[in-house]
This record gives C-alpha cells, sequence and structure tokens, in this order.
C-alpha cells in the first residue's frame, strides 16, 4: 500500500541517520528497507526541496565548508534585512 505520508516521514529519518554519518547498510537494517531504496532516498529521487543532491563547496564570503548557497551567510544577509527594515 502507498502512503505517501509514511513514505516521506520516513525519507526524512533515512537523510537525517546519513547526514549523521550513519552508514547506509546499518540505514537500511534500521529502517527494514532494502539499500536500493536508501540510495534512491538520498539521491533524492522521492525527496523535495535540499534532499536531492547536496552541493558541499567552500564559501567565498566566510570561507566556510557548507551546502550551497552558503546557509550562514544567507542568515547574516537575513538578519540584516531584517535590521534595514527596522530603521
Ligand atoms: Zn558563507
Amino acid at each position: 500500500m502507498y502512503n505517501p505520508r509514511v513514505e516521506s516521514l520516513r525519507n526524512a529519518i533515512v537523510r537525517y541517520l546519513a547526514r549523521r554519518g550513519v552508514a547506509q547498510r546499518a540505514i537500511a537494517r534500521i529502517m527494514r528497507i532494502d539499500r536500493g531504496t536508501v540510495q534512491s532516498v538520498l539521491r533524492g529521487k522521492s525527496g523535495h526541496g535540499f534532499g536531492a543532491v547536496v552541493v558541499v563547496r567552500r564559501c567565498p564570503r566566510c570561507g566556510g565548508l557548507t551546502t550551497w548557497p552558503c546557509r550562514l551567510c544567507r542568515m547574516k544577509d537575513l538578519r540584516k534585512d531584517l535590521r534595514n527594515e527596522n530603521r
């Protein structure tokens, strides 16, 4: 039975574990799914937003190695914008 809500929760957990450095084989065992499914989730086939391909680059502004666009700089920009608006 296909249940999109359950599947997206599962995908979120799979991605979370992968981000924490858990091996794909271990994720498959924990989630009781096969490795192919783990791989396709991590490849972003059934994901949305960020999940897809994670681009890690060095940020030219703050020098941090981060997902692109730089989250750190974006937060800073956001805060700056908020300050400007409040002026
Ligand atoms: Zn940056």
